[in-house]
């Protein structure tokens, strides 16, 4: 049974107060009849008593029942059980009562269940109502068939249009305040969030209980393709894949820069010439619902839900997952030049490699996990020969030229995964996870090679002799068990090739050992 009981207390009273006000001022009059007609007859005795436990009973059903039903929805049942008890009294001392008097209340607490319970609670408080009303009508008549039969089906027919009308109210104002709920709560979180993955997870989350869907993804565009992060389907989470622009359903959102809401994907992939690319499960949706995620003039992705059923998603949907989208593309902006601070500010501003604070802590989580594995890490200590002449003879933007060119490089003769970091002026340092020293000297030999043909111009655009490069090489554990030695060892390393004359390789080695272990 779905639980309609989320409409809060305020706004739940706020809908029945129509009705509410009407049985006040029926029951006013009531009071106001009972005592004019005088009090000498038990129908108007009766009348009195009945306006007066009605009137307090509306009023606290109204001040204090309603906000219950929203705080103890399960136990909503006890409140519907006493309004149908009233009703059903009602009727049974209906005949004392002025004539109408029971038919009146049973629509308006039809009204009232219809606005604040769901349609099975509705239809048993309506079913109860109309049998009592049936029963002690026949019961007191005395020229039973026109009546009866008049009751019999105008009361639950008009109570059935009445709730009816009322429900399909109720459950759009439902939809409403759901769909206002998942917005400001996706807005709150996103707006605290500056990380791609918290934003990328909390808009899944969100998407997930707006829509009824079988599978939604988050897709980001990476160059030509679509990179779908968080893609779930039918119950399952797949791990992140690329998939085409070009010829998929996502990549026309994007290229369109439009939402698409499909009912019936078979019969409108043939229209729209689109292929089947089945991605997750292999199952093909019936229907899908994609919008872009837009900022500025910048498309970043697209957000898309499917499902394995015809027509699942509505032009609600629709607007809905627009408008998380708007919010998601804003977030995601916000996350992406967060990151592109963040990653700037680790970085050496000329060259582009780790500066040397960011070097250290990365070092320190590379030695962290060789130890951990049992795994040696190599270090270079690299530095430019006679870097100053090029100052000097070429001028300084020459010089950073030089310094640009020595990093691509070695970025071109190093691994992924190692890292590269600016110790300082013409020095560099580079570590080599998981790498053992010869390994290291292979390295820095290759290095060493590539910088003699390294071609760079003057402002004359006059080419200028290629640098050439000395480095130390020390490999953890061989060396030593402790970073800040291993950084020594690899300096003073650096340093001895320097004295035997530069463009040169020193790594471990008895005879440098033996030098070391002078200085
Ligand atoms: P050696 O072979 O002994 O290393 O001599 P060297 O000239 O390379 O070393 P030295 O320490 O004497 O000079 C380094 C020069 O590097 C001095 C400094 O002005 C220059 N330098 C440091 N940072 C930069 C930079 O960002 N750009 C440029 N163009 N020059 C820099
Ligand atoms: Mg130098
Ligand atoms: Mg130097």
């Amino acid at each position: 049974m779905r639980s309609l009981l989320s409409i809060p207390a305020k706004q739940q009273q706020a809908l029945i107060f129509p009705a509410v006000l009407i049985a006040l001022i029926l029951n006013l009059f009531l009071l106001v009849y009972s005592l004019i007609a005088g009090l000498n007859l038990i129908e108007n005795q009766i009348s009195l008593a009945t306006a007066l436990l009605k009137l307090a009973y509306l009023l606290i059903f109204y001040i204090h029942l309603v906000p219950l039903i929203d705080r103890y929805p399960e136990r909503s049942w006890v409140i519907l059980a006493v309004n149908t008890i009233v009703v059903v009294l009602i009727e049974f001392i209906g005949h004392h009562l002025p004539l109408g008097y029971s038919f009146i209340c049973i629509m308006l607490m039809t009204a009232v269940s219809s606005l604040i319970f769901n349609r099975w609670y509705t239809y048993i408080f309506l079913a109860c109502a109309s049998v009592a009303h049936i029963v002690t009508l026949g019961l007191n008549s005395q020229n039973v068939t026109d009546s009866i039969f008049l009751d019999l089906f105008f009361l639950p027919l008009l109570g059935i249009a009445t709730a009816e009308t009322l429900l399909k109210l109720q459950s759009s104002l439902q939809f409403e305040i759901n769909r206002q709920q998942i917005i400001n709560k996706v807005s709150r979180s996103l707006s605290s969030s500056l990380e791609i993955h918290q934003v990328i997870t909390m808009v899944t989350t969100a998407v997930q209980s707006a829509l009824d869907a079988d599978t939604y993804y988050f897709g980001l565009i990476e160059e030509d393709t679509i990179h779908l992060e968080l893609f779930y389907d039918d119950g399952e989470f797949f791990p992140s894949m690329n998939v085409p622009i070009e010829g998929t359903l996502a990549g026309r959102v994007i290229q369109t820069r439009q939402p698409l809401l499909i009912g019936d994907l078979p019969e409108e992939r043939k229209k729209l010439n689109i292929d089947y690319k089945l991605v997750g499960k292999n199952k093909v949706s019936l229907s899908w619902l994609g919008v872009p995620l837009i900022t500025g003039k910048e498309v970043l992705g697209i957000i898309a839900v499917a499902s394995y059923q015809k027509s699942a998603f509505d032009q609600r949907d629709q607007e809905l997952l627009e408008n998380i989208a708007q919010r998601a593309a804003m977030a995601l902006d916000n996350a992406y030049h967060h990151l592109e601070v963040e990653t700037r500010s680790q970085l050496d501003s000329l060259t582009g490699v780790l500066n040397h604070n960011t070097f250290l802590v990365r070092l320190e989580q590379a030695v962290q996990i060789a130890q951990t594995c049992g795994q040696p890490i190599s270090l270079i200590m690299l530095d430019i020969d006679h870097f100053k002449k090029y100052n000097d003879t070429y001028g300084h933007l020459t010089g950073d030229k030089v310094l640009i060119e020595l990093t691509r490089t070695i970025r071109h003769n190093i691994k992924k995964d190692d890292l590269v970091g600016r110790w300082g002026g013409e020095e560099f340092i580079i570590a080599l996870p998981d790498t053992q020293p010869d390994q290291a000297f292979l390295v820095a030999e290759r290095i060493r090679a590539a910088c003699q043909k390294i071609i760079i111009l003057d402002r004359d655009k006059k080419a200028v002799p290629a640098p050439t490069i000395s480095q130390g090489i020390a490999c953890l554990p061989k060396d030593t068990a402790a970073l800040e030695k291993l950084i020594d060892i690899a300096d003073q390393r650096l340093y001895l090739a320097k004295e035997r004359g530069r463009n040169q390789i020193q790594a471990q080695s008895p005879v440098n050992d033996s030098l070391l272990s002078k200085n």
